[in-house]
């Protein structure tokens, strides 16, 4: 499966989120702590964020995270106060291309889906920005409306038990979370919040978010529910 994070706060410059961390995304693309399933996240990544006049900016590639200078180049330079990012692991039968890598987005939300889903358990749409499963998956919530999410899940879940359906989300206002087969872990600082996959380093302060369970981020704090209670 693939490793995603997120960053709500002060505007933050996407080195230091996405490349810097000595345990953190670009490292978990060959060398994940703590991943269930597959271990090299080499078919592709993305990041998502929000520009000062509140629009969304990515910048995807099919390519290793660990391979992309040009992004290196400029992640230093880039910085926002809502990011969404993940290194990709593709399901088999799934295509390889930058339009097939988390996260998508419909101008306003950007989604990253964890996991695999069969499409016959998603209705057709023409809006998906690819024919890979997590797409389809990012177009449906899109069309339902994300605060809709665990409510949608959960009806894939009973059409698709096979499903692994670990969603992370964020509109520039808050950060949504879902474990479903996989955990997240989160880090309150000063500065702001950041949820992910795996902590991205040793920090004492990483609270980890076990399997089916929702997690909200906004500016006022973190809320963590049990879908299971
Ligand atoms: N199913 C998605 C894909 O093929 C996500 C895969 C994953 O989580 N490893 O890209």
């Amino acid at each position: 499966m693939c490793r995603h994070l997120a960053w709500l706060g002060t505007p933050r410059d996407l080195a230091s989120l996405v490349l810097d961390p000595p345990a953190g995304l670009q490292t978990q693309a060959y060398a994940p702590r703590r991943q269930k399933r597959g271990l090299l996240n080499a078919d592709g990544w993305g990041v998502g964020f929000y520009d000062a006049d509140g629009t969304v900016r990515r910048w995807r590639s099919a390519r290793p995270l660990w391979n992309d200078a040009s992004f290196a180049s400029v992640a230093p330079v880039l910085a926002s106060h809502a990011v969404l990012a993940a290194v990709r692991s593709a399901t088999v039968g799934m295509p390889i291309d930058e339009t097939a890598a988390a996260p998508f987005t419909d101008g306003r939300w950007l989604l990253s889906h964890n996991g695999k889903v069969s499409r016959a358990a998603l209705p057709a749409t023409l809006d998906a920005e690819s024919v890979c499963d997590s797409a389809v998956l990012a177009a449906h919530v899109f069309a339902q409306g994300p605060p809709a999410l665990v409510s949608i899940l959960r009806d894939i879940a009973q059409k698709d038990s096979g499903s692994f359906l670990n969603v992370l989300m964020t509109d520039g206002e808050k950060i949504v979370g879902v474990t479903w087969g996989d955990e997240l872990s989160y880090l309150e600082t000063d500065a702001g919040v950041a949820v992910a996959s795996e902590p991205w380093d040793d920090d004492p302060g990483w609270v980890d978010v076990p399997d089916h369970h929702l997690i909200e981020v906004t500016r006022s704090g973190v809320t963590v529910t049990d879908l299971e209670a």
